[in-house]
This record gives structure tokens, sequence and C-alpha cells, in this order.
């Protein structure tokens, strides 16, 4: 099953809640998300039986990894036993983290059959990353948390965001930090997501220019795709201490090759990380919805998808959305 542009529908992600227990400054600022902000209701979200059954229908169509993202995934209570229930289906299933309570639960995720975990990390410097996160919370204690994964045998990718005039200095000692361990580090372009975040291009630390930061101090070279539709880049170091990915979003949109779909934690389907608008699944499936009438709502959705909003940015001097909001990357889920 392909959309109107001929990409297949191959992950699906799957926001678990709208919470999260860091207040970093270029997702969630606290002006934004203070005391009286209106989260979801625990009624609004979806339970852990709809969820699966929306995932079960979206593999029947060829979704191969499910990915449960946020807010801050872990906070979701009994976390566990979704991933459990998610991982009797054909597909992979991963989870990304800012692994603040991962050294409690990482054991707990890997047996109830994590397959991938993937953290985010924005800097190496303690009062940098205390800044960014703005709830104080130490480097050292994400280090923990990606230990934890290690040791219990997950598979862990590091992610990190890179803002100008903000963390560009942690660049170099993120990638000094992460070649000596068997974890891949990605960087990610500062994206224009959501309507909070006060996103400028002059803010965008532009992937060639964080290949020109790392290869001035570790020579590095380009390397082989592992797959077609791959979003990071891969380069690697000429030293063979590892490689690093890079996701150049903003100056090399992916949109032709995008396969991704998005469920917020209420059971809306996006297709595009800049939606505006999404489809109400809850309501389906609350209405008593059979598995395979799911199933067809989905491929319905996804036969007409034409979404391309980052090639459109990119191409015009207008924001595609201009005029609408977009949903904010807490709520649709990273
Ligand atoms: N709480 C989890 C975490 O920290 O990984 C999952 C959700 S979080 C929204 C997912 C990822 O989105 C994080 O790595 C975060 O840095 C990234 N992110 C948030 N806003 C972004 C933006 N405007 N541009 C690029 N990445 C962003």
């Amino acid at each position: 099953m392909v959309d109107a542009f001929g990409r297949p529908l191959h992950d699906l992600r799957i926001s678990v809640t709208d919470r999260c227990n860091f207040r970093c400054t270029y997702c969630m600022p606290k002006e934004v998300f203070g005391h009286d902000y209106r989260f979801l209701d625990r009624k609004e979200l979806l339970d852990f039986e709809e969820i699966t059954r929306l995932a079960r229908a979206a593999v029947s169509l060829g979704v191969r990894k499910l990915r449960l993202t946020g807010g801050e995934p872990l906070i979701r209570r009994g976390i566990e036993d979704l991933i459990a229930m998610l991982s009797e289906l054909d597909a992979e299933v991963t989870l990304t983290t800012n692994a603040s309570l991962l050294p409690r639960k990482a054991q707990a995720l890997k047996d109830a059959g994590l397959d991938r975990i993937t953290v985010s990390l924005d800097s190496m410097d303690d009062s940098t990353f205390r800044a960014m996160n703005d709830v104080d919370f130490p480097v050292e204690r994400v280090l923990e948390g990606i230990e934890a994964a290690r040791a219990a045998g997950l598979h862990v990718k590091v992610n990190s965001v890179v803002k100008r005039g903000v963390n560009e200095q942690e660049v170099v000692p993120l990638a000094r930090h992460f070649r000596e361990t068997p974890h891949i580090l990605r960087f990610i372009e500062f994206m224009p997501v959501g309507e909070t975040n006060h996103w400028h291009t002059e803010e965008v630390v532009s992937a060639a220019e964080i290949v020109e930061l790392i290869n001035a101090e570790f020579p590095i070279e380009p390397a082989e795709a592992n797959y077609r539709g791959e979003v990071a880049k891969r380069w690697r170091y000429k030293d063979g201490k590892g490689e690093i990915g890079l996701i150049a979003s903003v100056t090399q949109p992916f949109c032709g090759d995008c396969t991704r779909s998005r469920i917020s934690a209420e059971g809306k389907l996006y297709t595009c990380l800049f939606a505006v608008r999404g489809h109400d699944l809850r309501a389906l499936i609350r209405s008593g919805a059979t598995d395979e009438q799911l199933a067809a709502k989905l491929a319905q959705i996804w036969r007409v998808r034409g979404d391309r909003y980052s090639e459109l940015r990119s191409q015009g001097t207008v924001d595609p959305a201009v005029g609408e909001r977009k949903v904010e990357m807490s709520y649709i889920g990273g």
C-alpha cells in the first residue's frame, strides 16, 4: 500500500502521553507548558488495548517499526505492559526517551520485549544540559540511564538536537564521548515543529556545518546508507572508531522517502510531523469498529496522503502551514 507519492507506510510512532518531566526550552518551554497548561486527562488517552489494536491494524498494512514516544513515554504507568503487548506483533518495537527513568526501568523494558532504544542528549556539559532541560537534570543521570540500557542488552542510539547559540559548542564533546562507546550518535537539525519554540532559520546549525566541526577534530568520511530511505546520513570516523548520523530535516528535506505516520496520545493519526490536523481514530475505535474497519480507515487515509511540508517550505518563501497552528512535538510525539 502506497500514498499519493508512492511512499509505503513502514513506521508508526505512537505517543503514549503528552506529559514530560523535562521542560526543554526548544520543545516544552515553561512559559507555555506551566502549571495552568491543560494536558490530556487519563480518560482521553488511548488505553493499551486500543493502542495495540491500532498498531495491529498498521502492521497488517505493512508497518514494520513501532516507536513509542511522547511527551516522555517512560512516565506512562505500566509502559512495560504495552511493550509486551506490542512485541507480539510482527514489527520491531522501539522507544525514544530522555533516559531520566532508565536506570530503574531498562531491564523491565528489555524483558518486556523492547528491541531498541533512542536516548535524547543535547550536551555533555552539565550546566548547558541543565539549562536546556530547564528542570536542572544532570548529564550524569542520563549517562547512567544509557549504561543501564546497555547492561540490560538494549541496542542504544543517542540523538542530539543542535541549536545555534545554545549547544553547537557541544557537537565535538558529544562526538568525542560517544566514539568511545558502542552507541551511535546522531545529530538533528533544529526543526520548525509546533508553534511554541519560536523557531528561526538562523538558529539551525546545518548538517554540513556539524560535519565540518567534527571533521576538524576527528576526520570523517561518508558511509553507505544501510537501506533506502534511511533518515540519518551516515559518516564514519577515518580512524575506524565508529560512525555518526546526521538528520538534515531542514537543509536537506527527505519527504520523498518519508514512510512515517504518528498517533497522538488521544488517538489522532497524523501523516506528517508538521501537520495541522489529525484523523480521529479514538472516536472510531470507541464506536465499536472492528479490526478490519480500523485497517480500512488507516489505508484510506494513507492512500491519499500528499504531505511534503519540509520540501515545500525549503522551496518557497512562505511556510506551507502559514495562518494555521501546527501541532506541538510533545503532543504528536517526536
Ligand atoms: N521525551 C522523549 C525524549 O526526550 O526523547 C521523547 C519525546 S521528544 C519530543 C523526542 C525528540 O524530539 C527529542 O530528541 C527532542 O530533542 C526532539 N525535538 C523536540 N523539538 C525539536 C525540534 N524543534 N527540532 C528537532 N528535534 C526536536
